[in-house]
């Protein structure tokens, strides 16, 4: 996705060689006109895969996949990421690594709002390890749904997630792929 592109390459930030800032337009300052964009391009991807609804992850997830949700017109859930829970029955739990804080945390959703039987897509601002997505294709499978797919707005394809993720059978649709971090510059997969 053009776009998106030249806003990283405008406006992100490689720190230690190893994350992407982009709290300019998308993980702090959101860019509502970028995001309607991105919300337009994942539903074109999924459109014909008969979504019934997006799961995604607080904080960052929500924002783009409400677009995505928009554009498909299917309700929208997020997984509540907490430090640690006591176990309760009426949510699925799942245990993810954090990435950027080095920790791990649960996540859960309320089981009414993933109803069993339905095709889930699964929404993520960033894929890196793959932890955040396999927790929530978890919950979805826990909850007798099937992930139709994945949909993740910049990939670091240096890093293990998309193969991971492939590796377990999800169809996955960035919309960037990053090759690497060269000088403190992103360079992009070529499409
Ligand atoms: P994963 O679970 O695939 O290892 O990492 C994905 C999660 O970690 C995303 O939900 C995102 O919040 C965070 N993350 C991973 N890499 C980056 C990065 O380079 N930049 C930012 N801003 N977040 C990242």
């Amino acid at each position: 996705m053009e776009l998106l592109k030249q806003r990283i390459n405008e406006e992100g930030l490689v720190l230690n060689n190893r994350v992407l800032k982009v709290d300019s337009f998308l993980n702090h300052q959101i860019d509502p006109g970028l995001f309607q964009a991105i919300g337009k391009e994942i539903a074109d991807r999924y459109r014909d895969a008969g979504i019934q609804r997006i799961v995604t992850i607080e904080a960052s997830g929500i924002a783009l996949a409400l677009m995505a949700a928009l554009e498909l017109n299917v309700p929208l859930v997020f997984a509540r990421k907490k430090k640690s829970i006591l176990m309760v029955d009426d949510v699925y739990h799942s245990v993810v690594y954090s990435y950027t804080k080095e920790e791990n945390y649960d996540i859960t959703i309320s089981k009414k709002f993933l109803p069993a039987g339905e095709k889930v897509l699964i929404i993520d601002d960033f894929l890196a390890s793959g932890e955040a997505a396999m927790g929530l294709a978890k919950l979805v499978q826990d909850a007798g749904d099937t992930v139709v797919g994945m949909a993740i707005a910049i990939e670091k394809s240096f890093q293990p997630g998309r193969e991971r993720l492939e590796k377990a059978g999800y169809r996955v649709e960035s919309l960037v792929r990053i090759k690497e971090f060269k000088d403190d510059r992103c360079v992009f997969v070529e499409d």
